[in-house]
């Protein structure tokens, strides 16, 4: 059976899990954060990068940053179009100037489910690649229903620290071309679906070094969960569900997808 990896359990091995795309600083997380972390630790998932979407929540980000097992990145995000203001690509460059232990930008990109406002979501992720550009920083990409046009203007753009493909729901030839662009994909509870046979194919195609594991908690429920608050203790869910599709080891795939994550956002030992 695929996915008896749905039943949760803790994990008992030593490769310690990352989270590497989690919205932690989110106001449903406000009630019991605290015990969410230690839920996630008790099961192994020891780390977590915790994106910024909006310029309002960045403070709430850079909060949790300063915590030993969080890193952090600030973005505007193509969902919450309606919240940026004009001047807030300004605010994120400054941001960035006075806070460098910041590992990426974004959470940025192309929600083409949105069709009307397609036009300002390019201006807005454009102006974010070019920032990337110039500080030298991964991008954190959002990217629904347009990955064709999204690895063309990477390209194009030769960002010189790449990226995540945060929540990579493609196929096997667009998994590629972003692999082939220097570009890691991001895993999530979307594989751990029967359904999403394109996406796994996607994920048996490509090598070790292309992927990182994350949850994107409080959203993306893993199958079975549909409807609940997502948090990093269920990752071990969608590792699970990698290592059956990959016919590989939990802990070999958890291994790889933690150097992965630390090269991605270039930690150091001590980072
Ligand atoms: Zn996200």
């Amino acid at each position: 059976m695929l996915f008896d990896a749905l039943s949760f359990e803790a994990l008992l091995f030593d490769a310690p899990l990352f989270d590497a795309h989690c919205h932690l600083d989110f106001d449903s997380f406000d009630a019991d954060r605290e015990a969410v972390f230690e839920r996630a630790h008790a099961v192994g998932v020891s780390r977590f990068m915790v994106p910024g979407t909006t310029r309002r929540r960045w403070k709430n980000v850079l909060a949790l940053s300063e915590r030993d097992d969080v890193v952090a990145s600030l973005g505007l995000h193509p969902f919450f179009l309606d919240q940026h203001a004009e001047d807030d690509i300004e605010l994120l460059a400054e941001a960035f100037d006075r806070h460098p232990h910041l590992v990426g930008i974004g959470e940025c990109g192309i929600d083409a489910r949105f069709e009307a406002t397609l036009e300002q979501q390019w201006a807005l992720f454009e102006a974010q690649l070019q920032l990337a550009k110039q500080l030298r920083l991964p991008v954190i990409i959002h990217c629904v229903h347009a990955d064709d046009q999204v690895a063309k203007r990477l390209k194009q753009l030769d960002l010189p620290a790449r990226g995540l493909i945060h929540a990579f729901g493609g196929s096997s030839q667009q998994a590629r071309r972003f692999l082939d662009l220097g570009y890691v994909l991001g895993f999530g509870g979307a594989v751990t679906y029967e359904r999403a046979k394109r996406l796994h194919r996607a994920v048996q195609s490509i090598p070790d070094d292309g992927f990182v594991l994350e949850t994107d908690s409080p959203d993306m429920p893993l199958c079975g969960r549909q409807g609940q608050r997502n948090e990093p203790s269920f990752l071990s869910g969608t590792l699970g569900a990698i290592a059956a599709l990959r016919g590989q080891d939990r802990e070999q795939v958890a291994a790889n997808a933690w150097v992965n994550t630390r090269r991605l956002f270039r930690l150091t030992a001590d980072s």
